[in-house]
């Protein structure tokens, strides 16, 4: 397989050897971003990547299935091993990414123009979580709720708006939210309204395969993730939907669980990318091993260390500091907008994303924060003295003029940890 590419494209060639070393060149702080193993890598390129599969494993419309058939089996059984499930819970792993699978998820459960409540998407919630751009917000009726002014989720309101719109779907999901989501406390009230109890778990999954934020699954009725943030897979979705709690659809009982299936294929999609779901279970299978404990236990551990070294050098955390592997910084107070700030550690090899932060007063695409995360600083074996220098790095890319020795120190780094 190597050595292929090259001889039959070279204009491709460069530029994966470009983008190769841009990341190995780089400090990643993306929350939402990682780096795969080999192993993933070279089963996305597989030769599944030919099969055409529409349906699920024992029903497919296509001949030759018997070992994609396998392979699907194998992702979602690796699935339910890693989040410790019994076969109460079916496994779907062919929507396509993460918001593909939100939408299966509101198309099986939801009629058109129903009621769901979300997290607002300026307080820390996802686009697919009723952004009235969204197609969530579209065709269905969000409420969002949003945190308080300390930045943190107000259960009370939360319960307090269920209790008066009494939404079909309750979702608790974030995507720039720094602490612990309480799954407990959302499955009450979930249960109290009469809602379905719906987990995006996209970016925190690792952390919960890992045991390093606890498990949506005791309370949830269903539960999607990405593959490719904290789990470390492919791009793709997971979706965990409970095989006995019954819904009508078309006058029959079926369980949510088939529901689901049955709103990806046929509902939104056609032929699951089987190369895909051979890297998930790729990355699944490293999710079993001890080693990823110690990798989700050490992205909170870093993430502490570097929100700590932050707030030593003068600035302000949402929330004021982090539980999981993620937090926001309010510049207001540096006296430079997120997008600056975004720009000006782009330029010393410090990549982030600008962010609004809670009731802020500018705009998404010039906002006051930014969102520092450190899931591929860790994989790339980064620890807590690590993030204090990255600390360092940050204050004096955003405070100096002079950049020769921040971009050293960046390389220093980055040559020690490599990709
Ligand atoms: C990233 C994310 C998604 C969407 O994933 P895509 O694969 O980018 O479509 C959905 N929900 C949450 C909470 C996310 O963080």
């Amino acid at each position: 397989m190597s050595g292929e590419l090259k001889k039959s494209d070279v204009e491709v060639t460069i530029l994966i050897a470009e983008e190769t070393k841009r990341q190995q060149e780089t400090l990643d702080l993306i929350p939402s971003e990682n780096i795969v193993s080999h192993a993933v890598l070279e089963a996305v390129g597989s030769s599944f990547i030919n099969k055409y599969s529409e349906g699920y494993p024992g029903k497919r419309y296509y001949a030759g299935n018997a070992v994609a058939d396998k392979i699907e089996i194998l992702a979602q059984e690796r699935a339910r091993k890693v989040f410790r499930l019994g076969k109460e819970w079916g496994v779907n792993v062919q929507a396509l990414s993460g918001s593909p699978a939100n939408m299966a998820v509101y198309f099986a459960l939801l009629q058109l123009g129903d009621k769901f409540m979300g997290l607002n998407l300026s307080c820390g919630g996802h686009l697919s979580h009723g952004d009235p751009v969204n197609f969530s917000g579209r065709l269905f009726k969000p409420i969002h709720y949003g945190v308080d002014k300390k930045g943190l989720i107000d259960y009370n309101e939360v319960h307090t708006l269920a209790r008066r719109e009494k939404p079909k779907l309750i979702l608790a999901g974030t995507t720039a939210y720094p602490r612990t989501l309480d799954f407990k406390k959302f499955g009450k009230i979930a249960k109290e309204v009469k809602a379905f109890f719906m987990v995006d778990m996209a970016h925190i999954a690792g952390l919960i395969a890992a045991g390093a934020h606890s498990s949506p699954f005791p309370y949830a009725d269903v539960v999607t993730t990405t593959t490719h943030k904290t789990l470390r897979g492919p791009r793709g979705a997971l979706i965990f939907a409970r095989n006995d709690k019954m819904i009508k659809v078309n006058e029959k009982e079926v369980s949510i669980a088939r529901a689901i299936d049955r709103a990806v294929f046929p509902g939104l999609q056609g032929g699951p990318h089987d190369n895909q779901t051979a890297a998930i279970a790729v990355a699944l299978g490293e999710a079993m091993r001890p080693e990823f404990k110690k990798y989700g236990h050490q992205i909170v551990k870093n993430a502490k260390a570097l929100a700590h070294a932050l707030q030593k050098l003068g600035f302000q955390l949402v929330s004021g500091g982090t539980d999981n592997h993620l937090m926001l910084i309010d510049l207001t107070n540096m006296g430079i907008s997120g997008r600056e700030a975004q720009d000006k550690l782009e330029a010393v090899g410090i990549v982030v994303n600008r962010n609004t932060i809670p009731y802020d007063t500018r705009s998404p695409f010039d906002p006051s924060g930014i969102r520092l995360g450190t899931p591929s600083v860790t994989t790339r074996g980064m620890k807590e003295k690590e993030m204090k220098v990255i600390a360092e790095l940050i204050h004096e890319a955003l405070t100096k003029d002079t950049v020769s020795g921040i971009k050293r120190g960046v390389k220093d780094l980055c040559q020690k940890f490599r990709i």
